[in-house]
């Protein structure tokens, strides 16, 4: 049976290991592995340390369908709405500039929940389904024969007949090993264009008998050079649960957290706070607090001719994707999940 590794469980990874497990009529054994601890990677929901308070999302907020991605992904929407997992926005995003032709949807469960239910849907009680692994970070790859030896930080390696790449270009192109031989000069130029935009998350977590008397679940703010986006997240989400404090989202502008972006988190979160005082005054104090550095946010330029995926090697098949190979939302995901996919399945189907 091939053995496919599919590098990162966010959204790109975790879809394609689900379609793969769908569609593909010959029996593969996949797996996932990501460095982080849980799975989601920018869609991630955080947790309160103290469980009196609602998770908040530190990435990815709300999901925007255009009409035609609404149209050509129907049936994930479909899944995601009918399993519950998606839920029209109800409430007021202030300053959200609203297209006719568009729909927003939010994620009661935390946008982290899309990703574990592809995850979910992708293993299955067979020998066909996907592993996950947690905690294991790609550090090298080395080609060996037909196969991909994958190189795991702890220093270990295992063999693969296929490697899909998820992460962001920047930490695809930091791995060690055989992948800047079979690079070719063209695709090393386009990897290079790749351009992120950073920020800087904080969530707020309170207790049950907080208050947070907004009019909105989220706003856009334009007069403050340090926040850009503020929300009430579990109202956001629809999911505020009597018992349960509110969580509170910050997300800082493009400007600021590109300036800062050497700084350490401990040092940038006073700063953030006081400026969300200024723009909240009367805050109440919450229980916690986590700040998030994302030095790759959302792609401002993606990986030019190259869209939803790079093959870098046909046999032992490697292949780069991700929303830099797209566009930074869950349809560019989806998008570049999709394009993985056909390349996948047309190399685990011929003949040997
Ligand atoms: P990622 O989510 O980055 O997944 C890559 C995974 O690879 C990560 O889990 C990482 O831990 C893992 N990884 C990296 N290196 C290694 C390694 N060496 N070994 C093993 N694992 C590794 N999208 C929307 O649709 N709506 C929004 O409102 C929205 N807002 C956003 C706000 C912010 C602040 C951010 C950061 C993103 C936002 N996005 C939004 C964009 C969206 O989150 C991303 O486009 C999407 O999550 C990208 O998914 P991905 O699977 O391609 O990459």
């Amino acid at each position: 049976m091939s053995r496919v590794l599919i590098v990162g469980a966010g959204l790109t990874g975790s879809l394609c290991a689900c379609l793969l497990r769908r569609e593909l009529q010959v029996k593969v054994h996949i797996e996932v592995w990501d460095k982080a601890r849980g799975a989601g990677g920018r869609m991630s929901t955080s947790r309160p340390p103290d469980p009196s308070s609602h998770s908040a999302d530190l990435g990815a907020q709300y999901i925007t369908a255009t009409a035609a991605y609404t149209r050509s992904h129907h049936s994930l929407y479909s899944e995601l709405l009918s399993a519950g997992i998606l839920q029209p926005l109800h409430g007021l995003i202030e300053g959200l500039r609203q297209r006719d032709d568009t729909k927003d949807y939010v994620t009661p469960l935390g946008t982290c929940s899309v990703v574990k239910h592809f995850l979910s849907e992708s293993d299955s009680v067979d020998a066909s389904g996907a592993d996950l692994f947690f905690e294991r970070h790609v550090t090298g790859l080395f080609r060996r024969g037909a196969s991909w030896e994958v190189q795991r930080k702890q220093g270990d390696s295992e063999m693969f007949d296929a490697v899909v790449l998820t992460m962001p270009v920047p930490q695809i192109l930091q791995l060690q090993g055989d992948l800047g031989h079979f690079l070719s000069a063209e695709q090393q130029h386009q990897l290079h264009q790749v351009v992120y935009s950073s920020r800087f998350a904080i969530a707020l977590f309170f207790p049950p008998d907080a208050i947070l008397s907004v009019p909105w679940v989220a706003k856009y703010v334009t007069d403050n050079s340090c926040i850009r986006y503020v929300a009430v997240d579990s109202r956001k989400r629809n999911a505020d649960t009597p018992g349960l404090g509110p969580s509170l989202v910050v997300h800082t502008s493009v400007p600021f957290g590109m300036e800062h972006l050497e700084w350490d988190k401990e040092d940038i979160q006073p700063i953030i706070l006081k400026e969300l005082h200024k723009l909240l005054p009367g805050l109440p104090q919450p229980i916690s607090i986590k700040c998030q550095k994302w030095r790759y946010s959302q792609v401002l330029t993606s990986v030019p001719g190259c869209p939803g995926h790079m093959t870098v090697l046909d046999q032992p098949l490697l292949v780069c994707g991700g929303d830099a190979f797209s566009h930074s939302n869950f349809d560019g995901c989806v998008e570049s999940a999709l394009s993985m996919l056909s390349v996948l399945k047309a190399s685990l189907t011929a003949a040997p």
